[in-house]
């Protein structure tokens, strides 16, 4: 972060100090040249009366424009043989020494700055020399004041050019500062998060900001985060109790099995009768221990997630080959399925054909004796509801939803004589699940449970825009 810091401020910097020198330079040589400009137009006053002294004619009063800067102007005429006349001076302050050297002589037209042999510059412009003379007059004017005042204005421009730098390197810095603290507090959000402190958020965010909508981001992310943290702990405290109600569960029937076999042992069955019910025990745990290990397979298998194996199913028929079986099993009872018309869905027939089967061997298994069960099947627009409709003692709406959970009875005492371990209706709602539609259990009008299933009636392949013709 401080590397970002350092190289804006850099960049800042360097940019207006650029900026600011090229300011200053530009009023410094536009002065520079405005003053010597102003000193060669003086030249241009003086070379008369300049001029006329050397030429011997008596000068009166120097013109008023020029009497203020009369200090030490030198004249000179250089004959066309090159050699130099007698020097004149105007002004005042004259002394022998003040004069400027002569080896470095300006071209008429165009002065010239030049030193001078008392330290003090000279400008230095060519004339021709009046007749009667011949040659070139030469006229210089001290640059005392012109220096001065660029050396005041140099110094001045350095001056102002460093002070504003710096006040603006101090306003960069605490702009840039101001700017990056949210950085600086989401890297300290971050470290904490990094150290255990997963609640923890971003403090600043701001749509209007960069750094802002960065906020915003982190927080997103975090959160998301912390949801899929949440949902793999969750997930995996379902499969701890899962994996402890299944041994439980299985506990039971070994017990009894181990018990008979062990009164078996004692010899407390020798009578045939005995040893016959002893038996049969034994066959009824070893059985549900079968179903127990199977069901148990079943939802292993579904939750791997795999997606079912579908294909064009008639659901209407499906419905009346489990009728036909529930009503095998207890002959005295009415049971009632769909018509002939098919209804075709796209489902795995076998996933269905259990879903089916748990669902009425409920309707049988936790009803009295003789009650009807229905199985009604309706569609409406693209969804197929199948209803397994019973008249028993039903279910109580608070348990309306725990039903599905894996393990779960109303009664758990009373059924287990029943043979269920409860993982009928979660195999169902687990394949219902993975055909993407819904299952729920809603109260028979007139007293009992219905079961409701609710499939969509789409009989397309997924992955393909193909339809298939629907017969029904
Ligand atoms: P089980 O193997 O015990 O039947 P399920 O998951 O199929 O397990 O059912 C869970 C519980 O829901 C049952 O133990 C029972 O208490 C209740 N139940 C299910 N179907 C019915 C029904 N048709 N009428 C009344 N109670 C029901």
């Amino acid at each position: 972060m401080t590397g970002l810091r350092r190289r804006m401020l850099l960049v800042m910097v360097v940019l207006s100090a650029v900026a600011m020198t090229s300011v200053a330079t530009l009023i410094f040589t536009s002065m520079r040249s405005f003053l010597l400009q102003r000193t060669d137009e003086q030249l241009d006053l003086v070379r008369v009366p300049l001029g006329a002294k050397l030429a011997g004619e008596q000068i009166k009063e120097p013109p008023q424009e020029i009497r203020h800067s009369l200090v030490n102007i030198f004249g000179v005429v250089r004959g066309p043989d090159g050699r130099f006349g007698p020097e004149t001076r105007l002004g005042a302050g004259t002394s022998p020494a003040d004069r400027p050297v002569l080896d470095d002589l300006p071209e008429i037209g165009s002065p010239k700055s030049v030193e001078g042999h008392a330290g003090v510059r000279y400008r230095l412009a060519a004339y021709s020399a009046f007749s009667p003379q011949q040659g070139t007059l030469y006229v210089a004017i001290p640059l005392t004041d012109v220096d001065a005042t660029l050396d005041r204005l140099f110094v001045l421009v350095v001056v102002i050019t460093a002070g504003v730098l710096l006040a603006l390197l101090a306003f960069a810095l605490s702009l840039v500062r101001m700017g990056l603290r949210p950085l600086d507090e989401m890297e300290a959000t971050a470290t904490a998060i990094a150290s255990g402190e997963f609640h923890r958020r971003v403090a600043y965010v701001d749509k209007t900001t960069e750094v802002g909508r960065l906020g915003l981001a982190l927080n997103t992310m975090l959160g998301r985060i912390e949801d899929a943290l949440d949902q793999r702990s969750r997930s995996e405290q379902r499969l701890r109790t899962f994996v402890a109600d299944a041994s439980h569960e299985l506990r039971t029937p070994l017990t009894s099995i181990l018990g008979y076999a062990q009164m078996f042992h004692r010899g407390a069955a020798d009578d045939p009768d005995d040893l016959h019910t002893v038996m049969r025990r034994i066959e009824d745990e070893s059985s549900r221990m079968a179903r127990l290990v199977e069901d148990l397979l079943v939802l292993a298998r579904l939750d791997e997630g795999r997606p079912p194996r579908r294909a064009e199913v008639d659901v209407a028929a499906l419905c009346r080959d489990a009728v036909l079986d529930a009503g095998a099993h207890e002959p005295g009872r009415v049971i009632t399925g769909p018509g002939d018309e098919p209804v075709l869905v796209f489902a795995d027939a076998d996933q269905l054909r259990q879903v089916l089967a748990n669902l009425l061997r409920n309707a049988v298994k936790h009803t009295p004796p003789g009650t009807p069960v229905e199985v009604v099947l309706t569609k409406v627009g693209g969804e197929i509801t199948i209803d397994v409709v019973d008249h028993g003692p039903g279910i109580p709406a608070e348990y309306h939803e725990r039903v599905f959970d894996r393990f779960f009875r109303v009664a758990a005492g009373r059924e287990r004589d029943s043979g269920g371990a409860g993982l009928g209706l979660s195999i169902a709602a687990a394949v219902v699940r993975a055909h993407g539609g819904k299952i729920s259990v809603v109260d028979t009008p007139d007293g009992g449970a219905t079961f409701r299933l609710v499939l969509s009636g789409e009989t397309r392949f997924p992955g393909s825009s193909q339809t298939r013709p629907s017969n029904g």
